[in-house]
Order: structure tokens, then sequence, then C-alpha cells
């Protein structure tokens, strides 16, 4: 097991059982994820006891994934992981002017089967565990010199098919001792798994959510997105209700513009009927091309039209800044690349 899979509270239970001292937990996590430790091995820990070292380095491992390449472009940077298994996974890092944000995966692999989304051509080999979603932001702060101020889980997966390892790592990052990543500055983004949205919204932090609806009705839902076939629009939106009432946070709803299928007038004009009275805001997002699906980005009037409906319509909209579109930067892309998959 990784020590990065550990929440302090679970790090605390561990030197209890072991007869140690509890406060060990928080020097442990202080030598893990102070800008000024990050040990790399347990042996550098020095104010632990040596046996109570040697019995950690017993339990634990300290390093499970590896930087294979970075490629780099103005203002962000896309890094490829190697796992233990060999597998691969991806993050993106982007400098905004208000932080850097780290886009992180959740799952090799992704079984939602989103049509236009190139991870979904690999089914789920298996989840992240909380360690290796950890240690991503690790490896980008050692490797960038940055300290990362924004986490988004966008990258490869569904978050909430992973359900618990995302929450104990939202509890790692955000700790003081921890990472202390501000939760308003935490993001998880989901397809739209109702039964997971509905438990969320009882998780105590204060976490942006973000739902990727991508079309404003089942109908075209369901052809671009399997999961509208479990979940329909109804069901969605109503959990997304129990989750605005009970958090009182305002949800982003994702919608890729895609030329010629989802982007008409009429498209806007249903989204806003969805949208009305709900505490959110949309996030327009222009289409990444990949290869291997023959989805084309919308035209860039089409999308300014899409924005002025939205707007006049008093619905908070915003399109979304773009990077890293030459460096393939889309969800998946970058590992379909190296495995030629
Ligand atoms: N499974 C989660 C999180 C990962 S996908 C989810 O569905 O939200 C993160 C976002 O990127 C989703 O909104 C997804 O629809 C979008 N996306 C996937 N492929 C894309 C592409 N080629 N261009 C732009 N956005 C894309």
């Amino acid at each position: 097991m990784s020590i990065y899979d550990l929440t302090i509270d679970k790090l605390t239970e561990y030197f209890l059982k072991i007869d140690e001292k509890k406060y060990y937990a928080t020097e442990l996590f202080s030598w893990l994820y102070a800008k000024d430790k990050r040990i790399t091995s347990f042996s550098e820990a020095s104010n632990i006891k040596k046996e109570t070292r040697e019995k950690l380095s017993k339990d634990f491992t300290i390093s499970n994934i590896e930087i294979v390449t970075v490629e780099k472009a103005k203002d962000v940077r896309k890094y490829l992981f190697k796992l233990n298994d060999k597998e691969h996974v991806e993050a993106v890092l982007m400098n905004h002017d208000y932080g850097n944000s780290l886009c992180i995966s959740s799952q090799v692999g992704c079984n939602m089967g989103c049509k236009f989304c190139e991870s979904g051509r690999r089914k789920k080999v298996r989840n992240l565990t909380t360690g290796e979603m950890v240690e991503q932001i690790l490896k980008v702060e050692n490797e960038s010199n940055l300290r990362i101020s924004h986490v988004v889980i966008m990258g490869i997966g569904e978050p909430f098919d992973n359900y618990d390892n995302i929450c104990n790592f939202i509890k790692i990052i955000n700790h003081p001792k921890g990472l202390n990543i501000g939760a308003r500055h935490i993001t998880v983004s989901t397809c739209g798994l109702v039964p997971k949205i509905l438990e969320f919204a009882n998780f105590p932090y204060q976490v942006n959510l973000a739902i990727s609806l991508h079309a404003p009705n089942d109908k075209l839902r369901k052809e671009i997105m399997p999961i509208a076939k479990v979940y329909p629009l109804k069901d969605l939106i109503n959990a997304i209700k129990v989750y605005l009432e009970k958090t009182n946070r305002r949800v982003t709803f994702e919608y890729i513009m895609l030329d010629g299928v989802n982007d008409k007038e009429e498209h806007a004009l249903e989204l806003v009927n969805l949208l009305k009275g709900i505490n959110s805001y949309v996030n327009l997002i222009p289409y990444n091309e990949t290869d291997a699906l023959q989805y084309k980005r919308s035209k860039p009037l089409t999308i300014a039209k899409f924005y002025d409906i939205l707007k006049k319509n008093n619905i908070t909209v915003t399109i979304r800044r773009e990077f890293g579109g030459t460096i393939s930067a889309a969800c998946g892309q970058l590992r379909s690349k190296k495995e030629d998959i």
C-alpha cells in the first residue's frame, strides 16, 4: 500500500495500532507534504524513531508513479505518467493569472463511453488509487517547481466511478498539513452518476461540482453519452437540485460545442429552459478535435451566437479559454498516442 493512500485519520489509526505516538501522523504528513521536506524514503524522516521508520518502509511504498514525458507549450504542460503496472495516465498543468491548476486522471481507461471522448476509446482497466492521484500533484510540483493551487478531476476516467478514493484524495490534498489546497479550489467533474451526486451532497467539503451536460435533451444526450440511458435528464436535474439545496454551492455545467450536433439555436433555447432557476453556470467548451473521432469543433461564430442566447436569457455563461490544442491536451489524447490505441 502507498503511504499517499492514507488520510491523516487513517495514519493516526495506524500509529495507534502499532503502539506508537499519535502525533507521528502529523509529523509524517509534514514530511510527506511540506514544500521543504517531501521525503522520498522513510529514512529521511529524522524525528521519527528508527524502528518505526523501518516498520513504515515494510508496510508502505512511497513512490508509485513516474513521469514519462512532459510536453510544453505556452502556459501549459502535459504530463504522461507510468504506473507500477506499466499503465499510463496523464495530467495537464495550466498557468492562470489566479494560480496554477492541475487536471488529474482518476482511472486507467473509462467505461462511460462518451462518443466524442478519446479516453473512453479504452475501457476501464482499473481505478487509480488515492495515492496515485495524490502523487500526480507531487510529481508535477516537483518537475515544474510551481505550487499547484487548483485541482480539477477532469482527466482520464469518471471520478464518481471511483468514489471512495476521490473522497480520500480530497481529504488529503485539502488538509492543512497535507497539500493545503482550498476546497473551493478543487473541482470534481462527472458525466452524471445520479446516486453519487446525491451521496456527494453529504460530503462535508466545500468543493466544486461540474456536470458534463453536453446536450439539452435526452434524445441527443443518449446519442453522445450512453450514461444518459441510465440516468435521464429529469433524474439528473433532480439530483442537482438536492445537491444545491444541501450544499448551497453553485454547480457548473460543461457543454462541449460540437459542430452541427448540439450547437444550434434551438439547443441553446432548450438549454435555457432546462436550467431555468438552477443556481449554476454554463461553461461552453470549444471541442478539441482528435484524429480517431469524427466530431468537429463548432465555428467561432456559432459559439458566439450560442453564448449570446444564453446570456440574453440570464444564464451565467463563459467560453472556456483554450490551452494545449497543439500538444493534444484533450482528455486521453496523450495516452492514446503513446500506446497507439
Ligand atoms: N468523466 C468526467 C471527467 C473527465 S472528462 C466527466 O465526464 O465529466 C472531463 C471533461 O472533458 C468532460 O466534460 C468531457 O466531456 C470533456 N471532454 C472529453 N473529450 C473532450 C474533447 N476532445 N474536447 C473537449 N472536451 C472534452
